[in-house]
């Protein structure tokens, strides 16, 4: 049996940069549309540690963090179709948005013209009532915003997909990624290990640029064709002209410039990393042969399926580091010195316990 859904344990912080600790949260009963997810691996995404931090601004306290949420169905609404109870199901970034709008119809929910319900920091449609992340023992949400986890995928491992995955996936897809096109990474943490094992998957030939010498051995074992050490200044000059897109996953700080300098004529550099500074372009990196520079904020719900199951076909799951949930403080302070190898996942049953 599952806990009061008005006492569900949880890990959260009470205010901007205060260690997480044990939490009790509430949960709707759930409705004719909800799902009950016993949350079972929960994610540790950068953009966790940003918003616990409040470097975005605006955040919510309490915060309970985490949005690449897999579970296993332990109740359903008279009216869901969609999942039935012992199946997995994944949630992402957002549980809920107006439905009708354009963004909404075009299957950009993300986009929501009302604004989303993201899956923390943030609140419900009814703009009240406080959404929590998955750092939880349960989550309560519409059908409509949980995704068939493919039987065959490891659940730990599929976790980071809801996030790290369709972030990646998205701008690959958009920016057309296929067989043979040349793809550079940049950052090999949660979402760039992914970026390379999807565009590898995809047919690109992928050149990995990093700060940390210790991941080329890694990098190639992901799929990465070349691996190039961006301390050494001598690589720009390398790959000056050669990449069609890049896929920028930096969280930090960092000159962009010298990126769009490896792009090819028309080439495109997306940029997924989501650091708080003002960034310096310079507008003859972009004239100089047409470039462009875009941004991708994770997908729509169809699209996140769509991801879920390319992943199933092609045998693709993060490469986790699963820890108790008291370890997460640590996790976030090894996190942010781009040491882990390369999302850490939290077992939830060391929530409820
Ligand atoms: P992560 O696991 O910490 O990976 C980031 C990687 O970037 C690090 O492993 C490191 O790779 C490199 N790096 C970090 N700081 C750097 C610096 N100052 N200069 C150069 N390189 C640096 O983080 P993540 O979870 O992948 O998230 C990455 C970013 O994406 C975060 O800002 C996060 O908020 C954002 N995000 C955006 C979306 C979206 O929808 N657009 C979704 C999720 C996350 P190397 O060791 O290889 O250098
Ligand atoms: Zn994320
Ligand atoms: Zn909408």
């Amino acid at each position: 049996m599952f806990a009061r859904m008005a006492n569900v344990k949880a890990w959260g912080t009470p205010a901007a940069g205060k260690p997480l600790a044990p939490m009790s949260i509430e949960r709707r009963e759930p409705g004719a549309r909800d799902v009950v997810l016993e949350i079972l691996f929960c994610g540790v995404c950068h953009s966790d540690i940003h918003q616990a931090r409040d470097e975005w601004s605006g955040a919510r306290f309490p915060m309970v963090p985490g949005h690449e949420i897999v579970g296993r169905v332990a109740r359903v609404g008279a009216a869901v179709t969609k999942l039935t109870v012992g199946e997995l199901g994944g949630v992402g970034c957002f549980v809920d948005s107006c439905r009708a709008c354009g963004p909404c119809r075009e299957g950009f929910e993300q986009f929501c013209d009302k604004g989303a319900a993201f899956t923390y920091n943030s609140t419900e449609m009814d703009r009240k009532t406080p959404t929590y992340g998955g750092y939880s023992a349960q989550i309560v949400v519409d059908e409509s915003y949980v995704l068939r986890v493919p039987k065959g995928l490891d659940p730990a491992g599929a976790a980071p997909l809801l996030c790290a995955g369709i972030t990646t996936y998205s701008p690959l897809r958009q920016w057309g990624c296929a067989a043979g096109t040349r793809v550079g990474v940049v950052g090999l943490g949660g979402l760039g290990h992914m970026a390379v094992k999807l565009a590898a998957s995809m047919g690109a030939k992928v050149t990995v640029l990093s700060g940390s010498a210790g991941k080329e051995a890694d990098a190639r074992r992901l799929g990465a064709d070349d691996f190039a050490l961006t301390k050494d200044r001598g690589v720009f000059d390398k790959l000056a002209n050669t990449l069609d897109l890049v896929i920028d996953t930096v969280s930090g700080a960092h000159d962009y410039n010298a990126y769009l300098r490896l792009l090819r004529t028309r080439g495109t550099m997306a940029l997924v990393g989501l650091p708080t500074e003002n960034a310096s372009i310079r507008p003859g990196a972009l004239i100089g042969k047409n470039k462009r520079l875009v941004g991708s904020m994770i997908g729509g719900i169809a699209e996140t399926q769509e991801m879920l199951d390319h992943c199933a076909a092609h045998g693709i799951v993060a490469d986790v580091e699963v820890i108790p949930v008291d370890a997460i403080n640590e996790a976030y302070e090894r996190t942010l010195k781009s040491d882990v190898r390369y999302r850490f996942v939290i077992d939830v049953a060391t929530i409820k316990r």
